[in-house]
This record gives C-alpha cells, structure tokens and sequence, in this order.
C-alpha cells in the first residue's frame, strides 16, 4: 500500500508538510529548510557573551579603572569596546522586517520606556552547532548583528557589519508546554554600536 505522504513534493497542502510523517507541523525542519535550503532569512553574526558565574565575564580594560566601564576614548582590541568577552559566528536566521516598528516596553533605570524592536527567528539548535557544547543556550547578553550579502545573498568577504542590535527577550517556542523547542524568537533593538565610532 502506498504510504499517503510518500507525495511528489510539487504537492502542497495546508494540512500537511513535506518535513513531518506524522502530519504534524515540523518548526525545526521547515526553519532549517527555509534558511538554508530555500536561502531565505540574513546571515547573522552572533556575538556570544562569555558568561561567568551569570554575568558577563568582565574583561581586563575595566578592571584597573574606578568607573568599571570600558574605555570610550580608546577602544580596547579585546572586547571592542563592549566590556565583557565573546565570541564571534555566523549563523542564520530569519529576520521578520515588518516587526520594525512594533513597540516593546523595557523597564529602565528612569522608568519603563518604549523601544521599537525586531523580530528574529533562529534555529532551535543554532548556538551548539556553532560552538559545539548541546547544553549552550542564547543570553540576553549576546549580540546580534547583520552582515551586508551581495544580490545573490552571498556574504561580503571581508565581512561587514550592516546593523548592530541588543537583545530584548528571547523566547523558546515550543508546541506545547512540555515540548522540545522548536525555534527561538528574538526581539532586538537597534543599537549603535561603539566600533562605529572613531
Ligand atoms: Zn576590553
């Protein structure tokens, strides 16, 4: 007997996907497809914060002054002027631009203030494919930027920095509550970044 689902993939349905047997929706396999197969979606570069004991590690440029910020004036070659140890990779993710101009009301020393943010959907397991460890999960203290592509979508090479964002929230998707995640959602903002600055 033929297998109902063993259909040319020219087929589409809206009950069933080409990624799932059961006929369930497969987040994780259609994102993945989406970005990497369909080459939809931005490269990324994804500024992973060193994190010790929950914060972020603190690099040496502020550990000898009394303000304990990273020096403004002269851009510290470690950290990029950021104050904290990363890790630079390139990944992909999906980036919704029509979420431009949604609101997103952030607690702030002086009181709760509106910032407009996007929204970015990345793979479930984008960060331990990338650094290699399963057990990684993304912080708010990362940072995310998108890099220029020529028109076929192909990466500058040198690369280059076309927008820097902070991280809002990140939100684990999942389908039900107990559920494996299928994506994570990111808000960010638009920030500018030092090492625009000369
Ligand atoms: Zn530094």
């Amino acid at each position: 007997m033929l297998n109902p689902y063993d259909k040319p993939k020219t087929i589409t349905s809206l009950y069933e996907t080409d990624n799932s047997v059961s006929g369930e929706v497969d987040f994780r396999a259609d994102l993945h497809e989406m970005l990497w197969t369909n080459k939809r979606g931005e490269y990324i570069l994804f500024r992973r914060a060193a994190i010790e004991n929950g914060a972020p590690k603190r690099c040496e440029c502020r550990k000898d002054n009394r303000s304990n910020e990273p020096d403004r004036d002269i851009r510290c070659s470690i950290c990029d002027g950021l104050g904290y140890y990363y890790t630079d990779y390139i990944t992909r993710a999906y980036v919704n631009h029509s979420s431009a101009y949604s609101q997103y009301v952030r607690i702030k020393d002086v009181g709760a203030a509106k910032t407009e943010y996007q929204t970015m959907y990345f793979e479930w397991n984008f960060l331990s494919q990338i650094t290699g460890n399963d057990t990684d999960i993304p912080n708010r203290f990362d940072r995310v930027y998108q890099l220029k592509a020529d028109l076929a979508g192909n990466l500058l090479s040198p690369t280059e920095i076309r927008e820097a964002y902070e991280v809002l929230s990140i939100d684990p998707y999942r389908l039900d509550n107990n559920g494996r995640i299928e994506y994570y959602r990111f808000r960010v903002t638009s920030i500018v970044d030092e090492s625009f600055l000369v």
